[in-house]
């Protein structure tokens, strides 16, 4: 990459880069220092505007950060920057969601998800490379982030019908706190919902209280009409989203596997996808004598086909198939 010289000037105004194993706080502290300089710098010749996405993420890989794994913490630290700024949530969602509309406007800044994005499939049934347009389904996307929260409103909904009175009770997220609460569970066996926001706060929605001598110590009881309009408005505030589970009886089942005729060629190089289809098509003429060029080949040989397309795409992945 002619590019990554140019990345490290970045870097020379700094001691320099934390190694890799520093722990995503210290990597985050210096690439937030690293962009925010880039934006406003404190030594003139610097254009002051906000770094791409392209640049942002260039700089980190040449110090071998994942990016994937940096940037829910970079947007996290934003979210809690617009958050903290702003008094009023500007819009609401469906269900009644507040919507911080200004943080989805910071995040627009070279920071926001991908959405929707392409995802590349071979078709079992065309014997051809097939593209799908997806929505992200980040909560920190403006669309996504938005019907991800009322989603999860309404699961909770669906899952509290009948129960008429419920606890609620806040804590601060540490790696203890979820065995904590499931060791108090054992004794009392409720069920119960917990939502851990961009701040690590985390709000437990319970059938009966679960306290101790830690926090959370302080379980309020709600009609549960009352838990749910307290949930809308001041728990699942969008983009806040952290993390979030269920005890197993809340757990909403997760949707049937969808069975398609498509084989996901995520990850794979145009090289590897082209290496696909002309191995295809040379082991279909050699093993059934089937030339895939002329069309839609006899019905009776499409099962024997669509397993050679699988074994290819497995071998192409695995790397057991490679050069031609
Ligand atoms: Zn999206």
């Amino acid at each position: 990459m002619s590019d990554s010289t140019s990345y490290d000037s970045w870097s020379t105004r700094f001691e320099g880069p934390p190694p890799l194993n520093s722990g995503m706080t210290v990597v985050a502290d210096y690439l937030e220092e690293v962009f925010t300089e880039i934006r406003y710098p404190t030594a003139p010749g610097w254009a002051e505007s906000p770094p791409t996405r392209r640049l942002m993420k260039g700089i980190t890989e040449s110090h071998l950060y994942p990016w994937n794994v940096v940037v829910p913490e970079l947007r996290r630290r934003l979210v809690q920057k617009f958050k903290m700024a702003s008094s009023t949530d500007s819009d609401v969602t469906y269900e009644g969601i507040p919507v911080l509309t200004e943080a989805f406007s910071g995040l627009s800044y070279g920071f926001a998800p991908l959405c929707p994005f392409k995802q590349k499939f071979a078709s079992t049934s065309s014997f051809s490379k097939v593209t799908i347009e997806s929505d992200c389904r980040s909560w920190d996307c403006e669309k996504c982030g938005k019907e991800q929260a009322d989603r999860l409103f309404r699961a909770v909904t669906n899952v509290t019908l009948g129960t008429e009175e419920l606890y609620v009770a806040e804590a601060q997220w540490s790696p203890k706190l979820m065995n904590m609460m499931f060791r108090r569970n054992q004794r009392v066996g409720a069920e119960y919902f917990w939502y851990r926001d961009a701040f690590d706060k985390v709000t437990f929605v319970s059938t009966r209280p679960l306290p101790g001598n830690k926090d959370p110590m302080v379980w309020r009881k709600m009609d549960r009409d009352e838990a749910l309009t307290y949930i809308a408005a001041a728990v699942l505030w969008v983009p806040g989203h952290h993390d979030h589970g269920w005890t197993a009886g809340w757990r909403p089942l997760k949707p049937a596997k969808f069975v398609s005729d498509l084989i996901s060629l995520h990850g794979f190089s145009e090289y590897q996808t082209a290496l696909l289809f002309d191995t295809f098509r040379t082991e279909a003429m050699r093993l059934f004598d089937i030339e895939i060029e002329l069309g839609t080949p006899p019905e009776e040989r499409q099962g024997e086909l669509a397993h050679l397309l699988i074994d290819i795409a497995a071998g192409i992945r695995s790397g057991d198939i490679s050069a031609g």
